[in-house]
């Protein structure tokens, strides 16, 4: 499949108003997208992600997606990765959520692995958290693989911020004293400080 040159700067975007695609061909092809035509963008066939538990340092280099179609081994070596470490228990991530979390981290052009704080959380885990720390919702969409919290070594948590809300696809929580971004694939909405 043809590739575009790079030297196609400002590359093609279907809908200028959705952020979610990254501005540039450059950010296009690192996101993975195929083919930039100049009336639009071909859909990925391919995608990977490079994820880092901050905790225990697993980390995964793997593809997910190839020809549109999930890949299931994948997505439970990332759903292994991203267990609630202190339970060592873990669940199906939503494949929403590494979309997200995919499309976050390509936007950022960055050579350093998304490190993930938090992904899954037993119901325990997150009560525990609950009496720890402010902020931790009781009903949380940890405790259903649809969340976590993510930081990117060399990215201010203000620009991992901004990539997260730019995606307009999820709630975004900004913790900037703690250094890091909740993402999820709950309605658009936003807090923190
Ligand atoms: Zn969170």
């Amino acid at each position: 499949m043809a590739v575009a040159p790079l030297a196609t700067a400002a590359a093609p975007v279907a809908d200028p108003g959705a952020a979610a695609v990254p501005r540039t061909a450059e950010a296009l092809l690192a996101a993975g997208w195929t083919e930039i035509r100049p009336g639009g963008l071909e859909p990925p066939k391919r995608r990977s992600i490079r994820l880092v538990n901050a905790h225990t340092w697993e980390d995964l280099d793997i593809v997910y997606l190839t020809r549109g179609v999930l890949i299931d081994e994948s997505l439970q070596a990332i759903s292994q990765l991203m267990r609630d470490h202190r339970a060592d228990k873990s669940i199906p991530i939503d494949p929403a959520l590494i979309d997200e979390l995919y499309m976050v981290h390509a936007s950022l052009g960055t050579d350093e692995p998304l490190h993930i704080l938090s992904g899954y959380r037993t119901p325990e885990t997150n009560a525990k958290l609950r009496k720890r720390t402010r902020g931790v919702a009781r009903f949380s969409l940890h405790m259903e693989g649809k969340a976590a919290d993510i930081y990117v070594p060399g990215i201010k948590t203000l620009e991992l911020q901004q990539a997260a809300l730019a995606l307009k696809v999820g709630g975004v929580g900004y913790y900037s004293k703690s250094g890091f971004v909740h993402v999820d694939t709950g309605d658009v909405r936003r807090w923190g400080s």
